[in-house]
């Protein structure tokens, strides 16, 4: 591939947050030619399309890399087949389902030359690179984040995720959980309580206590049945004052003052992010995200609760 030619790239898992988000940004970015997609019941229009990945990888279709886009619960045999296959790699949040098997993705890519990007679109929300210039210059010593939304509006019908491996209402936190491991010193778990439907394989609530250096506490509220106003939200008690993080990492406010309101961009910085370690030859995977998520079904108490019906 040379360095001014467009990353032929390849999309697995048509499904979604491809169609609201990955080819709208794709369609105004010159450095990426979408050239096949790999997907059971979907094509792409205008692109080879195969009904697994290794079908298209068998092909003999010019491919750079690849996106993939499925569940977490399948991403890993696919992401092995692409880094065998010499692709670099794309990968949808959550990268994995367990955080062994990306440390293994890891060190395969390291091993056979070619780029892994674990993507947590949440960071390239607009307000929060802002946030976390603001608390790199002062003191955090009490955190909230609330996270509550409603499962029936953003996922209708997804099955996987509430099967085991789907990380039922942490796939949304981990969305929190990856702005809070940019912005704000490490933390860890140190209580966590989490709801499981009767029915369901995974939680649909759950509440956490967080602690790290220097006396700071955190506290989350994640909740999958809000319905209403959805909350979005990380609050930051600061020795400059309160910093509100909301609409999920859109909007910044500093003491009641607005700092940052603006439109996301998400996706299109995610694909201008990937191209650059494409062509800078290295690999972004930062795990911190998925370690919490473990370490919350590790150490969480278990309620059974209602069940959840569609
Ligand atoms: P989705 O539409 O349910 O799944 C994407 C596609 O993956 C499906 O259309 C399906 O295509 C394929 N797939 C589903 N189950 C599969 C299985 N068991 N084995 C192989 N392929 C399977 O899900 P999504 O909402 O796009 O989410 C996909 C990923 O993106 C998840 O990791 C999610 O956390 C992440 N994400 C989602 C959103 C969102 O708002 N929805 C936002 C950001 C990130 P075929 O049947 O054609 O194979």
């Amino acid at each position: 591939m040379s360095r001014s030619a467009p990353i032929r790239l390849a999309i697995v898992g048509v499904g979604k947050i491809v169609r609201d988000q990955h080819l709208p940004a794709l369609s105004k970015n010159p450095d990426y030619r979408v050239v096949a997609a790999a997907s059971r019941n979907a094509t792409i229009d205008g692109v080879a399309s195969f009904q697994s990945i290794e079908e298209m990888l068998a092909s003999g279709v010019e491919i750079d890399a690849v996106s993939l886009c499925q569940p977490p619960q399948v991403r890993y045999v696919a992401a092995r087949a692409a880094i065998e296959a010499g692709k670099h790699v794309f990968m949808e949040k959550p990268p994995g389902a367990t955080v062994s098997e990306v440390e293994d993705l890891k060190a395969l890519a390291n091993a056979k030359g070619v780029s892994l990007f674990a993507s947590w679109h949440s960071r390239y929300a607009p307000a929060v690179e802002s946030a976390r210039s603001f608390l790199s210059g002062t003191t955090a010593r009490k955190a909230r984040f609330i996270w509550k939304e409603d499962v029936r509006k953003w996922h209708p019908g997804q099955a996987w995720i509430w099967q085991p491996g789907g990380f039922g209402v942490f796939d949304p936190f981990i969305n929190c959980l990856s702005i809070v491991t940019h912005i704000l010193p490490p933390l860890h778990i140190t209580q966590a309580e989490l709801d499981f439907p009767s029915n369901r394989d995974a939680p649909v609530a759950a509440r956490m206590n967080f602690a790290g250096a220097d006396s700071l506490t955190a506290t989350a509220e994640i909740d999958w049945l809000q319905t209403g106003p959805q909350s979005w939200d990380i609050i930051v008690e600061t020795d400059e004052g309160e910093m509100i993080l909301s609409s999920g990492g859109a909007k910044l406010t500093i003491e009641g003052r607005t700092v940052q309101e603006q439109a996301e961009r998400e996706y299109p910085a995610l694909y201008e992010r990937f191209a650059d370690i494409v062509r800078e030859q290295r690999s972004d995977v930062d795990l911190a995200p998925l370690q919490h998520v473990a370490d919350a079904f590790m150490l969480g108490r278990r309620n059974v609760v209602d069940g959840f019906f569609d």
